[in-house]
């Protein structure tokens, strides 16, 4: 099937072929031994990282491949058609290295990068919390200032941090700044590793910041919030509203990667309804599947559509809200009716659309839920953000008649 992505010019192309080759003989014939706990999905990865696909944006003196950001994606999208699990475990594990990059740091942060560009160590990003999810004004996680050592002291908890329970470096975030730790450092635990419904083989943790002790040149920002600050508790500080600027970008690589899975299992269901007859004929000749195959397939187009709209302009938060609604939203449409059109053998492990089907559910939830994502958008909407489009496409109405 084509890519997710309209108009690849002739190097995304061969970029999108030479990642297709690669993966179907490094990447395809592990996937059960990851899904039945068989091969850690790192070795993997790490294997891939030396390719330079744990850092494709990146310049190749930290080992990336210095492409531009349409390649990540066209990546991002290959693996999720494989397997939505590794391909967060890959995309989470260089969140450090792009945050280290955003902020600009030191010398001594860069050393970080090239080591997670090569996938030579794994890396987590972490903001969730037992009591900040959705609502990050919650989070209590804090940093004290210690002027004789020049350090920082963190102390907190993080839960459901993707490789939280095997990274070597982790990005923190806490009320008052971020910060890059090493999980080899005095005061890191991990509480617990979770059991999923689906995406096996990732490490999802529950970690505990005991008091860790952080150089001073390991934030990538801190701002001191006063003894008496009520800031130190609750509310939103600065910290965290610039999670914001995160949060856009992630929600158009969840959208990739939901479109990656749905992908797979639309042109699963297309093929099992040609071959499979029933009542003397292929089930695609009733109507009762063809026209499912026809919901599916227009939900995807459509979906297809917003996300490249979202990709080709950056444009709002509010947009890629929209995006990763609605692409994550079809995607577990998309992949409960391949089910369907399977029946029995569709609900065994023998076509991997139920894996599929337990793996984008939660894309519906992580990096922002549903409810979230519909609570941004009417905020959009009421701020008058679609405003000029209507307005403009009410004057082409009005000049066509
Ligand atoms: C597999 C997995 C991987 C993850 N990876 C990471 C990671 O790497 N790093 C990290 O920091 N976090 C990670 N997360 C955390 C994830 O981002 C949160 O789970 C998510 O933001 C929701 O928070 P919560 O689970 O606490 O749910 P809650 O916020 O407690 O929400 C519970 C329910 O209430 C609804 N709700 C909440 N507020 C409102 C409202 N105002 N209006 C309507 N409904 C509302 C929610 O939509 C949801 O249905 C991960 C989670 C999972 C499960």
């Amino acid at each position: 099937m084509r890519s997710i992505f309209l108009n690849l010019t002739e190097q995304e192309m061969a970029w999108k072929n030479e990642v297709d080759e690669t993966l179907k003989n490094e990447l395809a014939p592990f996937i059960d031994d990851i899904e039945n706990g068989k091969k850690e999905m790192w070795d993997i990865i790490k294997s891939l990282g030396k390719k330079g696909y744990c850092g494709v944006t990146f310049p190749k003196r930290f080992g990336g491949l210095g492409f531009p950001t349409k390649y990540e994606l066209i990546l991002s999208e290959a693996i999720s058609g494989y397997s939505l699990s590794v391909d967060m475990a890959r995309l989470s594990g260089s969140y450090p290295a792009f945050l280290i990059r955003m902020f600009g740091k030191t010398k001594q942060l860069r050393n970080y990068v090239e080591y997670l560009v090569k996938g030579e160590k794994i890396g987590a990003f972490c903001f969730t919390e037992p009591d900040a999810g959705s609502d990050l004004s919650r989070m209590k996680t804090i940093a004290e200032k210690d002027e004789n050592a020049d350090e920082y002291i963190l102390t907190g908890e993080k839960r459901f941090i993707v490789n939280g329970s095997i990274a070597d470096y982790l990005v923190i975030y806490a009320r008052n700044g971020a910060f890059i730790i090493e999980s080899a450092w005095d005061g890191f635990e991990v509480i617990e590793e979770y059991q999923m419904m689906g995406l096996h083989g990732l490490h999802l943790g529950h970690l505990k910041l005991n008091q860790i002790r952080i150089p001073f040149e390991n934030a990538l920002f801190f701002k001191e919030l006063k003894k008496d600050s009520p800031e130190r508790s609750s509310g939103k500080t600065s910290s965290i509203a610039s999670l914001q600027n995160i949060l856009v970008p992630e929600r158009v690589a969840l959208s990739v990667q939901a479109l990656g899975v749905a992908k797979t299992a639309l042109y699963i269901a297309i093929k099992y309804s040609q071959e499979r007859v029933q009542f003397k004929r292929p089930i695609s000749a009733f109507e009762g599947i063809s026209f499912k195959i026809a919901k599916m397939a227009t939900k995807f187009e459509a979906a297809k559509s917003l996300l490249n709209r979202m990709i080709n302009t950056m444009e709002s938060g509010t947009l890629a809200a929209m995006t990763k609604l609605f692409c994550c939203q079809v995607a577990f449409e998309i992949c409960d009716d391949a089910l369907q059109i399977l029946g029995g053998i569709g609900y065994t492990d023998k076509y991997p659309i139920e894996r599929c089907l337990r793996d984008v559910r939660l894309l519906r939830i992580g990096g922002g839920t549903d409810e979230i994502m519909m609570y941004v958008i009417q905020k959009g909407v009421y701020k008058g953000e679609l405003e000029e489009e209507i307005i403009s496409e009410k004057e082409k109405i009005n000049s066509f008649w």
